[in-house]
């Protein structure tokens, strides 16, 4: 067939508009044939060299002067079905006129395009005369397709969130939202059709941000902190909306908290007091992601014991295969490393890490000030995980705007991250039964407050440590002034504390789906039912009061220890 009756035949799409029919038959029957000799078939839609996709017709027509028994429809080389045949087809009656039943010739269907694979297809139309004759016409497409064969529901189709570009007679959409998936598409004006039609099909990044989506993860199912609390490759996501992928991971009903221990006869003991304060946590302050802690003497243990401990933690926190480079470039900083905690959205899948060292619990009089240290860090774990947790869902959810700019984890002020972390450690202290009197630890905080405060000029305020950490005489106002400011929030109202340990942040996870830049700020307000305008204002001017008044609103030791987040 020449191309140019492919084009004028390009005339039928989902609507099932028939034209420019004429056009095509007369080109055929330029050859003068005679009655006898007549056994013709021709597949006019798939279109070959088009594209197709959803659900489409599949037609054509067969003449024979022997009469045509069935015409059988053959996808990809193999037989498929007969299709219905003896439609009613003027224009081939009109071309053939010596050609019995010539003007019941047609064969039509509505064929589901989508269920084949994307790419490229062939489709034949293979006629069979009375007489065991036969003949055939192909036609080679290209299929487009969503990833479900067939999309529906009033609410499939959101393109609230997709941005278009027009260019010539074509539109690209960015970012539609179909079933349940993210795609780009082209849309192409196609005259014969008089309308668009969806040429190009891809999809965008829905299992995660690197598009190394896995349709089978092996994922170590009972997370056994034994076998290595991870997943192999991160999971894929179950949904996705304009602003979220949403995740379901295989621990969340029991998240555990694994401690890695390395060189134990280093430790004196040590372990087991950590082991003891992570069981009263998961207990009493539970996180929502398992918690991977990594405890080593960073001074004295063996370079094997560092390597050791460096691999599994790059295993964790590094899932992607640069684990010898992670644990190369960590190489140099033992001995000098400092205690930390949390999660990415990057190894969220893995759960959080919490490294602590020995020298936080042997650099003071008692052992147990090193607990200050390891539930400082465990809040963190517990802030960042609840950052992505979506508690309506019961689902994580990770920006694919902060995944697309390579964000990991939503913007929490320092005053809060760290200021709330020191709070929720005096909270904690409190419960325990250690060697610490948590009120003299809450007033030390309210004196490295002070000394940051020594010879501050009126602008000193704690506005300027949302997402600085300067040192300020020798002290760092994020953690003091923060603890202070969670403290002046508590003795504002006694609620108040609950929701400093607990519901801000799921009220922040909230918030950060609508407006990921201002949720910070939202949700303290609606937490706090203040501005934190004047937030900032009336903790500025409290702070500048004299000692006795600061001490007399941080909480007694008893208050503390009966203070409840639950
Ligand atoms: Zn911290």
């Amino acid at each position: 067939m020449a191309s140019s009756h492919q084009t004028a035949l390009r005339s039928i799409g989902l609507r099932g508009l028939v034209v420019c029919m004429a056009l095509t038959v007369a080109s055929t029957t330029a050859t003068v044939v005679t009655a006898s000799d007549v056994l013709r078939v021709m597949i006019e839609e798939p279109v070959a060299g088009e594209t197709h996709g959803g659900v489409g017709n599949l037609r054509g027509w067969a003449v024979a002067s022997e009469g045509i028994e069935k015409v059988e429809i053959w996808i990809d080389g193999a037989y498929a079905f007969d299709a219905p045949y003896g439609g009613s087809r003027g224009d081939v009656g009109g071309a053939f006129p010596e050609v019995p039943n010539s003007d019941k010739s047609g064969f039509s269907l509505a064929y589901a395009y989508s269920n084949l694979s994307a790419g490229s297809h062939t489709i034949s139309a293979v006629a069979h005369t009375a007489a065991g004759n036969t003949t055939e016409s192909a036609a080679n497409f290209t299929v487009v397709k969503f990833k479900d064969a067939f999309i529906s529901g009033p609410n499939a189709v959101d393109l609230s969130g997709t941005s278009c570009e027009a260019n010539g007679d074509e539109v690209s959409a960015s970012s539609a939202l179909i079933g349940g998936y993210l795609y780009d598409m082209v849309l192409d004006w196609r005259t014969a059709e008089q309308g668009f039609e969806i040429v190009e099909i891809a999809e965008k990044n829905n299992a995660n941000g690197n598009g190394d989506t896995n349709p089978n993860p092996i994922d170590n199912s009972n997370f056994d902190c034994e076998e290595g609390l991870y997943y192999s490759s991160r999971p894929q996501s179950v949904s996705v909306d304009q602003t979220h992928r949403y995740y379901v991971y295989g621990w969340q009903g029991d998240p555990h908290i694994c401690i890695n221990t390395y060189e134990e006869g280093l430790l004196g003991g040590r372990e087991e007091k950590v082991t003891s304060v992570m069981g009263w946590v998961k207990e009493n302050l539970p996180n929502i992601i398992p918690v991977n802690v990594f405890y080593i003497d960073q001074i004295n243990a063996s370079d094997e014991a560092k390597r050791r401990h460096d691999t599994d933690f790059c295993k964790l926190v590094r899932p992607d295969d640069d684990v010898t480079e992670c644990v190369n470039d960590s190489a140099d900083s033992w001995g000098d490393r400092s205690y930390g905690g949390g999660v990415y959205s990057s190894y969220l899948h893995n759960g959080a890490d919490l490294m602590i060292y020995d020298d936080a619990f042997t650099q003071d009089d008692s052992e147990d000030e090193g607990i200050r240290y390891l539930t400082h860090e465990y809040f963190h774990t517990f802030q960042t995980s609840h950052l992505f947790y979506f508690d309506d869902k019961q689902q994580f959810g990770i920006s694919t705007r902060d995944e697309e700019e390579g964000k990991r984890l939503p913007f929490l002020p320092i005053w809060l991250g760290e200021g709330g972390a020191d709070f929720a450690s005096v909270a904690m202290m409190s419960k325990l039964d250690l060697e610490v009197d948590h009120y003299e630890q809450a007033i030390r905080f309210l004196n490295q407050a002070m000394r940051s405060l020594e010879g501050a000029d009126a602008s000193f305020s704690l506005q300027n440590f949302e997402d600085e950490n300067t040192r300020i005489n020798d002290e760092f106002y994020a953690y003091d002034g923060g603890f202070m400011a969670h403290v002046y929030l508590w003795h504002l109202d006694e609620g108040n504390f609950k929701k400093l340990m607990v519901d801000y942040y799921l009220i922040f996870a909230e918030k950060y789906k609508l407006s990921p830049d201002t949720a910070w700020k939202d949700a303290f307000e609606e937490t706090f039912e203040i501005s934190l305008e004047n937030f900032y204002s009336d903790f500025d001017a409290f702070m500048t009061q004299d000692i006795e008044s600061l001490r007399a609103i941080i909480k007694s030791a008893d208050e503390w220890t009966k203070a409840s987040w639950d």
